[in-house]
């Protein structure tokens, strides 16, 4: 005899009682045989003629019992039909949940007959009926399909199986199962007892799927197995993959368990320790570090309102519990304001010729900048409280515009912070962030502060040109509000929240060049600009400062390495190209490491670096020089650019070529560069006649310019008067002279305007053997900049209209009289005060100059 699983699950116990009460099973006459209440009988295979309740989204195994829920028409037809015989019904799964009345096709081909052990109708037509599952029913034939579907199929009975496989298998279900029944919260506590209890294989593998409750296609198969062991292996995977999630759930569940209860537990036990101090009389250590808090904020001196603030967080700090996140932040706060100088400050040292020997002794040359550091002291030995001038010093990279800040903090004893402001575009970055952030800072300003630790530091602000704006703020508004001595006595940070005063700090502001720098900015400060240096300055910078220090850097001594001249000088011109001497100290630096290398080898002997040994220290040439070309062009003309590494030689290039009066522009020119041809090209045709150029030149000549180095970009106006003379000797078939360098730039009616870098145009020059120089009048000014030397070497022809360029850009001998407008006259009429022109024979021969130039390099070479 078999027994019958009591319940499916935990709710099915309630149930379970109330099958208890109903009349007892009646079976069928076509029922299994065998025992009363043994649900699986002998296998003989049976007809059975039974109506259908297909089933939208559930199997029944048999021996199970469930309630099901019956409104569809036909399905109450045939509970009606089953009820009226021997309430035996067939239960069939659909295929498809959606489908309203199944035919035959729509649903599986087996199903279990049940038994309807009870049938409650309900008020709006629909029933409740409890079902018991029987047998497993294979149908052979649809009878009819209204007015309920009716069935004729064949009984699938468990066969008895016996035998060691089907023992392991059964075996190992169990104990499988015993572990997920340990694990699951889902299953009744007895649902394992259940289970040792019934004794059938097949009976059994069905209860354990049912208990599962695995997907309808598998309830589905597991129906459709008839072969015991086969069902009681997939019963057995199906175990063992819930056991596997179970175990898996379990793990996780502790893991966070562990931590909720460790944070849980610090809770109480530090609430413990504080109560615990409370009844002792102590205080407890949390309040101990609000003490210290408060003491060091009051041995500050804060200003009056952020003392008021301090207080105010410090008494919020004690109410709260002492691990929370909260109080982490305000004691952040508090320690901010704690750490931030607030009256500390450094005493000046205001002994005039004690300054000027600091800045003598860290800076060569700047002889402006070094006046107006002395003129600041001055004023402050006379007036301590006056206002702090900004300076800002402007320049290309590597002319010691940080460093000087540096030695102004020197000079004057004062600390030195430095922040690069160089791609802040976050407004945040100035002014930090508020506290309701995570992780919030305040910004660079204040952390500089910090740094310096007391309220009258030299700040440094490096690159402010480099500034950036975008959708996060504007930190150019922010830092106005830094620099601007009317308001940055109360400035306002954003995470410290009180105003801070920086009026007393020396703001020092670097830049590159000052176009980019926004106007307002520019305004509140006192520009002093930097230029590049000569090759002599840079060699003395590089012999009086640079050497000693990479020598000292190096471990070394003089005893040990000596740099002539010659070699400095070979390191400038060929392994340099900038303004600065940034990358000579680099170079300079390499020489010494290869040389504390050799030492450091046992190289006993004083290493001696001489021009002709510096490639062997520095490897092959980095840098070639540009020259001067080689001959008199026709539509070569020569002009001087300013870049970031200084001054240099341009080429400008331009073809006539026959064509329809197009002008092709090439060598990766910019808008303004690109307007300022097509402004020389329409001068040129206005005064077509005049200078000599074939009539109609515009429709029958194609006009080509190009600027060679043509992957670099280039642009800016100061090419125009340049342009124009390559156009007009391209034009007129006349040679430009390869010793004259030109630089200005022009309008449409001819005039020419002044342009910027000057000097460093100037240096370029005299670097590559040019004798003369065209530039716009109103820049005669600038040269007073310029080294003696340089100024006594070259040639400045200062000009106002391209009628003055052009005889002194032509080749003379074939400039003929009425080709060219002479300018004696045309300016002459403009100006009568004007000086005239220089003669141009007066012009050193460049070829001459050329020649010194390379004979000097040569000499540099063989030394
Ligand atoms: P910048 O800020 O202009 O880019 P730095 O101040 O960083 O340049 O200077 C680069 C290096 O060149 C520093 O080591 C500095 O000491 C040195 N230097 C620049 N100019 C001079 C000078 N006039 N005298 C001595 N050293 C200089």
């Amino acid at each position: 005899m078999q027994s019958r699983p009591r319940t499916t699950r935990r709710s099915a116990r309630a149930r379970s009682a109330a099958i208890a009460e109903m009349r007892p099973l009646r079976l069928a006459e076509t029922a299994p045989s065998g025992e009363d209440g043994d649900l699986v009988g002998p296998p003989a295979p049976q007809y059975r003629d039974l109506p259908v309740l297909p089933l939208r989204n559930s199997v029944l195994l048999p021996n199970m019992v469930v309630p099901l829920y019956v409104d569809r028409e036909a399905a109450l037809n045939a509970v009606q039909a089953a009820m009226d015989g021997e309430q035996l019904i067939f239960i069939v799964a659909q295929r498809s949940e959606e489908i309203e009345d199944p035919t035959y096709q729509e649903v599986y081909h087996v199903g279990t007959e049940a038994l309807i052990t009870r049938l409650l109708r309900m008020p709006d037509g629909s029933s409740s009926a409890l079902v018991q599952g029987l047998r497993r029913v294979r149908v052979e034939r649809w009878l009819q399909h209204t007015p309920y579907g009716r069935i004729r199929g064949i009984a699938l009975d468990d066969a008895d199986e016996t035998g060691e496989r089907i023992e392991a298998l059964t075996r190992t279900a169990l104990r499988l199962f015993e572990g997920v029944t340990k694990l699951s919260q889902r299953l009744a506590e007895d649902a394992y007892i259940q289970a040792l209890n019934i004794s059938h294989p097949g009976a059994l593998a069905d209860y354990l799927v049912a208990q599962l409750e695995p997907p309808i296609a598998i309830r589905q198969e597991i129906l459709e197995t008839v072969d015991i062991s086969a069902r009681m292996r997939m019963a057995c995977q199906l175990l063992r993959r819930e056991l596997s999630v179970l175990e898996l759930e379990h793990k996780i569940h502790d893991e966070v368990q562990q931590e909720a209860e460790k944070g849980q537990r610090e809770y109480f036990l530090r609430e413990q320790l504080r109560a615990i101090h409370r009844e002792l009389g102590e205080r407890d250590p949390s309040h101990h570090e609000t003490e210290e808090l408060r003491a060091r904020i009051e041995a500050r001196g804060l200003s009056p309102e952020a003392h008021a603030r301090a207080l105010k967080e410090l008494e919020r700090l004690q109410g709260m519990p002492p691990m929370s996140p909260e109080s982490a932040v305000v004691s952040n706060y508090l320690d901010w304001l704690a750490s931030l100088p607030w009256r500390e400050r450094s005493a000046d040292r205001l002994d005039l010729r004690a300054v000027a020997e600091v800045l003598d002794r860290r800076h060569f040359g700047l002889e402006k900048v070094k006046d107006r550091i002395l003129e600041y002291i001055a004023v402050r030995k006379l007036a301590p409280d006056g206002r702090t001038p900004i300076l800002c010093l402007a320049g290309p990279p590597g002319v010691g515009k940080t460093s000087l800040g540096r030695s102004i903090a020197e000079a004057l004893g004062r600390q030195f912070v430095r922040i690069s402001l160089g791609g802040v575009r976050d407004e945040a970055e100035i002014r930090g962030h508020r506290r309701t952030y995570v992780g919030a800072l305040p910004g660079r300003i204040i952390q500089g502060m910090k740094t310096a630790g007391t309220v009258n530091p030299v700040f440094v602000l490096d690159e402010i040109d480099k500034l950036a704006s975008d959708y996060r703020g504007d930190p150019a508004a922010a830092l106005l509000e830094v620099l601007d001595p009317e308001q940055n006595s109360t400035f306002s940070d954003h995470f410290l929240e009180v105003p801070y005063d920086l009026s007393r700090v020396m703001f020092v502001v670097t830049a590159n060049v000052l176009d980019t720098i926004p106007a307002p900015l520019r305004d509140r400060m006192e520009v002093i600009e930097i230029s590049g240096y000569t090759e002599e300055e840079k060699l003395r910078i590089a012999r009086d400062f640079l050497v000693p220090r990479q020598v000292r850097d190096c471990g070394l001594s003089e005893a040990r390495v000596e740099i002539d001249d010659g070699a400095l000088r070979r390191v400038i011109r060929e392994y340099t190209y900038e303004a600065g001497v940034r990358g000579l100290e680099r170079e300079i630096g390499g020489v010494m490491r290869r040389v504390a290398r050799r030492v450091a080898e046992g190289r006993r002997h004083k290493a001696t670096v001489t021009a002709a040994k510096v490639p062997a220290y520095l490897g092959p040439q980095k840098h070639f020089p540009s020259e001067a070309e080689e001959r008199d062009e026709i539509g070569v003309a020569t002009g001087l650019a300013w870049t970031a590494g200084g001054g240099d030689l341009t080429t400008v290039e331009v073809m006539a070529v026959p064509g329809r009066g197009t002008l092709t522009l090439t060598g990766q020119l910019g808008d303004v560069m690109r307007e300022s041809a097509q402004a020389a090209l329409t001068f040129i045709r206005s005064r077509a006649c005049r200078l000599g150029l074939p009539d109609g030149f515009h429709e029958s000549r194609d006009l080509h310019i190009h600027l060679p180095a043509g992957a670099i970009p280039k642009d800016g106006p100061s090419a125009g008067i340049t342009m124009a003379a390559a156009m007009i000797s391209a034009l007129a078939e006349k040679p430009l002279r390869r010793d004259v360098a030109l630089t200005g730039e022009i309008t449409l009616r001819g005039r020419v305007l002044p342009v910027g870098g000057v000097k460093e145009k100037a240096l370029a020059a005299y670097r590559a053997g040019i004798g003369t120089i065209i530039l716009p009048r109103r820049n005669l000014k600038d040269l007073d900049e310029l080294p003696e030397d340089v100024r006594e070497r070259l040639l400045f022809v200062p000009v106002e209209t391209m009628d003055d360029v052009l005889p002194v850009a032509l080749v003379p001998s074939r400039l003929g009289a009425g080709e060219v407008s002479p300018p004696a006259s045309g300016s002459a009429r403009r100006s009568p005060a004007r000086p005239p022109l220089p003669p141009i024979e007066t012009v050193p021969p460049a070829t001459r100059v050329a020649r010194q130039a390379r004979a000097r390099r040569a000499q540099v070479v063989a030394q």
